[in-house]
């Protein structure tokens, strides 16, 4: 391992290696170190989603009215802890601004420009053979349940379309003519034809044969521990390893970022926001267009050889990884109700991932004001896949101080700082 590279990038989750490799093929010379393998943490089993439709920042106005009816249901697709731990109260305090609508819209259209960036992005990616990424272009359809699920979506559609997003409204006899085997109760929905998915880990993979056939060095095993300081700067990294001694740091680390940046003083206020998913097997079922079930906000992907179960977001702290049954179980029941499968199906592979959440909703991308040679790309909440390459994008042109790609303060450190 190169002990002194010009970026030292800490996490291999999707967003690290995307960055990896725009990086590594802009010249620069990367090293990479994840604690584990890369693309185990929450790149690992995520719904795979690249679809600009689902772009909105978590806060939005109405949300945390429901989170408190919701308070009482074991089941229910959002928890929010209620302790009196200061750190929490002022995450909620932050988000319940940014739950109005002009900070809710703002969000949606820095999103949907990462995210409509990315697609072509991924679009480039499987294009190529050789990385073994298999981008499905099969549309998306967000069903509601209800009447009043499906008004809920007709209005995040017509936002959308103002950002260039195209959607068609649908009867219940549209939905079941898009996807016939959805044979459960639905009042109706919105077919998106343009979006895609594919399976996360390939996603982590190809990028990170790119960035290492541009020249990365891509380290396993290997923990950031501890920063060394001269002034403002960072002069070093101690790992697991030994000292790494880069000219940028560029902090990936997912929802685990937040310990590592307190260390120079940065306050990056980021809550894990745990998800499940499990895995049907394909025989289960003929389903061929990826689904979101508005009310119960759970997400069913064709993937080739298993369909994916996956939703529920209970606000954690970093640490706070245990499975709880009874939120895998809603999620299981949700998706077998829709898709007409019988009890004993066999539902495997549970698996927790923990969201990278800001208060605002948006991810923290930039140079630190406070500690000039640190980048920070890490807080992508529900939408770290789509929006990867469009971080890498943006953080390749900071480095290198190029015109910015995209506008980068809606994304800036200096909101927290
Ligand atoms: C159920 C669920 C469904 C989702 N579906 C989608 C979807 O369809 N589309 C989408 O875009 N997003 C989705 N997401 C969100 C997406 O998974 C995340 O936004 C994304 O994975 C975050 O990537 P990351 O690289 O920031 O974090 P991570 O993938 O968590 O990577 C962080 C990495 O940093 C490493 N690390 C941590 N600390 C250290 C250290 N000290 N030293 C070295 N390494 C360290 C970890 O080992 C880890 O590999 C979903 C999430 C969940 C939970």
């Amino acid at each position: 391992m190169n002990p002194k590279p010009e970026i030292l990038i800490i996490g291999g989750g999707v967003i690290g290696v995307a960055v990896a490799d725009a990086l590594s093929r802009a010249g620069s010379a990367v090293v990479l170190i994840d604690r584990d393998l890369p693309g185990h943490g929450c790149s690992y089993g995520n719904a795979g989603w690249v679809a600009p439709c689902f772009a909105t920042p978590l806060p939005r106005p109405g949300l945390l009215l429901k989170a408190a009816r919701w308070m009482l249901d074991r089941r229910s697709p959002l928890r929010i802890p209620l302790r009196p731990d200061p750190a929490l109260v002022a995450w909620l305090v932050r988000f319940l601004w940014n739950t109005r609508q002009e900070r809710f819209v703002a969000g949606t259209r820095a999103l949907v420009e990462l995210s409509q960036y990315s697609l072509e992005a991924f679009g480039e990616l499987a294009s190529d053979r050789r990385r073994g990424l298999d981008l499905q272009r099969k549309g998306l359809l967000q069903v509601g349940l209800t009447p009043k699920g499906v008004t809920g979506l007709v209005a995040d559609l017509r936002m959308m379309e103002a950002f260039g997003v195209e959607g068609t409204v649908l009867d219940e006899e549209g939905v079941r003519e898009v996807e016939p085997s959805l044979t459960g109760p639905v009042a109706g929905g919105v077919h998106f034809p343009q979006e895609a998915h594919l399976e996360p880990l390939e996603a982590v993979r190809a990028f990170a044969k790119r960035a290492e056939d541009a020249g990365a060095q891509i380290i396993p095993s290997t923990e950031a521990i501890r920063f060394r300081r001269d002034g403002d700067r960072i002069t070093g990294v101690l790992t697991t390893r030994g000292w790494i001694e880069p000219a940028t740091v560029v902090l990936a680390s997912g929802v685990w970022s937040r310990s590592l940046a307190a260390q120079v003083g940065l306050s990056l206020p980021l809550f894990g926001g745990k998800g499940y998913s499990v895995t049907v097997d394909r025989s289960a079922t003929a389903l061929r267009t990826p689904v979101l079930v508005a009310e119960r906000k759970v997400a069913i992907t064709p993937h080739s050889g298993r369909v994916r179960l996956a939703g529920t977001l209970e606000l954690v702290k970093d640490h706070e990884t245990m499975i709880a049954p009874h939120r895998v179980d809603a999620i299981r029941k949700t998706a077998t109700d829709l898709l007409g499968l019988p009890e004993w199906v066999s539902v495997d592979e549970p698996w927790r991932g923990l969201r990278p959440c800001t208060p605002d909703g948006l991810p923290v991308i930039g140079r630190s004001r406070r500690v000039p040679n640190l980048m920070v790309a890490a807080g992508h909440q529900m939408l770290g896949l789509q929006t990867a390459p469009a971080t890498a994008r943006l953080v390749t042109d900071l480095v290198h101080d190029h015109t910015p790609s995209f506008d980068p303060q809606p994304f800036s450190p200096e909101r927290y700082e």
